[in-house]
């Protein structure tokens, strides 16, 4: 096989083979194909697509790159929920204490942020302690013992993922359905759960801009995690506008505890919840209302907030930051952005706000950056609410003050305002599975 002929079909829109797909991805990995005509390949793949086959066997190339984790001892009831990236997406934190309290075992690795979205494991490091970098025999024994570990992904789980996912962010390659789909896809699988639940964005802080994108891309996710062997669903939810109130790692760390708590937004409540009962339904085998009461119990009834304090303190953290979360180190300086005059907010960009929260500290540009824990943005106003001249925006938070007038400049951007009502935005577009 040569990558040239591989390049030149795909360039052409035919259908590549399963030994090309594999091979390529293989040599690719170790070194031997060079990122230019590898990049020439993902740009042909971009524009010319690929069928239901094509993104399969590239998903197997990408699982079987690497490790997978053996998580058969658990049976069916592992379940893993994966979010295609958002801003002011904490659902994880939320979701996996919950369907833990209920008797499915949470075995996950989670990514760190990335420009505007930002990473589970980023937030979980807001706690002091918190040990992200479990054994794998520490990682099993958890989930045996307490029924959840989340750690960061392990350095050899689809390395061919790692080195292709470098390339397409500076080759303008992202946003491409199969692309997107193999290497989300080649990720969880060798991460072993039996259940995945996918939380695929769509809006302007996603990459799939509308509902029609965002629903072939759950469809070909939900296929090729079913044709695998996993028992997979997907959610489409809005990601127009940043989910809850909170962006920035200790800022979405206290307010998914509030949810875990009986509080919270309650955009925030009703897409956790409803990811929660999904993988409660899909692991446990409860019919979808009774998992989805089940899910609101163990919130009420506060299992869920006493297995986030367990998961906390065997993963090296202090739970009494979950008791009382001013605890937590608090910003240096902040900035209130109040409204210029009377009317209604009609659009809040969640893209923008995300870069106006990495302004401020709160993710990175470079995977060497450091984060500021304290740093991020609380809104006081989203889409479609009333305002009046005066009225709090938002506040924005930061160690480092002269940060502020960067991030202000971003943040205003983002706003859009009418002087008539608008109708809500829907929050949950589809179920799939
Ligand atoms: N998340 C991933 O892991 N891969 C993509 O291609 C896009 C989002």
């Amino acid at each position: 096989m040569r990558i040239y002929d591989v390049i030149q079909k795909k360039k052409h829109g035919e259908e590549l083979t399963k030994e090309e797909i594999s091979e390529t991805v293989r040599l690719f990995t170790d070194g031997i194909i060079p990122d230019y005509q590898m990049s020439a390949l993902l740009m042909a793949i971009c524009l010319r697509g690929m069928n239901g086959e094509e993104t399969l066997a590239l998903t197997e190339a990408i699982s079987n790159s690497g490790d997978s984790i053996d998580l058969s001892e658990f049976g069916n009831l592992t379940v893993d929920k994966h979010s295609t990236g958002g801003v002011g997406d904490k659902t994880t934190l939320i979701v996996a204490p919950i369907a833990a309290s209920l008797g499915c075992k949470v075995a996950k690795m989670s990514g760190r942020g990335l420009g505007h979205t930002g990473g589970t494991i980023d937030k979980l490091e807001s706690f002091p302690g918190y040990d992200v970098s479990l054994s794998p025999e520490k990682f099993r024994n958890q989930v045996r013992d307490i029924g959840i570990s989340v750690v960061g992904q392990s350095g050899n789980l689809a390395p061919a993922d790692k080195k292709l996912y470098a390339l397409r962010d500076v080759t303008a390659t992202v946003d491409s359905i199969p692309l997107i789909t193999s290497s989300i896809m080649g990720k969880k699988l060798p991460s072993g759960a039996h259940s995945i639940v996918l939380d695929v964005k769509c809006g302007s802080g996603a990459f799939m801009k509308t509902p029609e994108d965002a629903k072939i891309l759950a469809e070909n996710m939900v296929k090729i995690g079913n044709m695998s062997g996993r028992r997979t669903a997907a959610l489409i939810t809005n990601m127009d506008v940043p989910l809850g109130r909170a962006i920035g790692n200790a800022l979405e760390v206290k307010e998914a505890i509030e949810v875990l708590r009986g509080g919270g937004p309650s955009d925030l409540v009703e897409v956790s919840f409803a990811l929660a009962a999904m993988m409660v339904h899909l692991s446990l085998g409860y019919a979808e209302d009774v998992a989805a009461q089940k899910v609101k119990e163990s919130v009420s009834s506060g299992i869920a907030f006493e297995k986030f304090k367990e998961w906390l303190h065997a993963q090296g953290a202090d739970p009494a930051y979950a008791e009382n979360t001013e605890l937590f180190e608090c910003a240096k300086f902040s900035r209130q952005i109040r409204a210029a005059k009377d009317g209604y907010v009609s659009a809040m960009d969640a893209e923008i706000i995300g870069e106006a929260a990495a302004s401020l500290g709160a993710g990175r540009e470079k995977k060497e950056d450091a984060i500021d824990y304290t740093a991020g943005i609380i809104l006081e106003k989203k889409t479609a609410d009333k305002i009046k001249s005066g009225d709090l925006l938002a506040t924005l938070y930061t160690s480092d003050a002269s940060k502020l007038d960067t991030a202000e400049r971003i943040f205003n951007q983002a706003l859009k305002f009418s002087d008539s009502e608008l109708p809500k935005q829907k929050l949950i577009y589809s179920f799939l599975s």
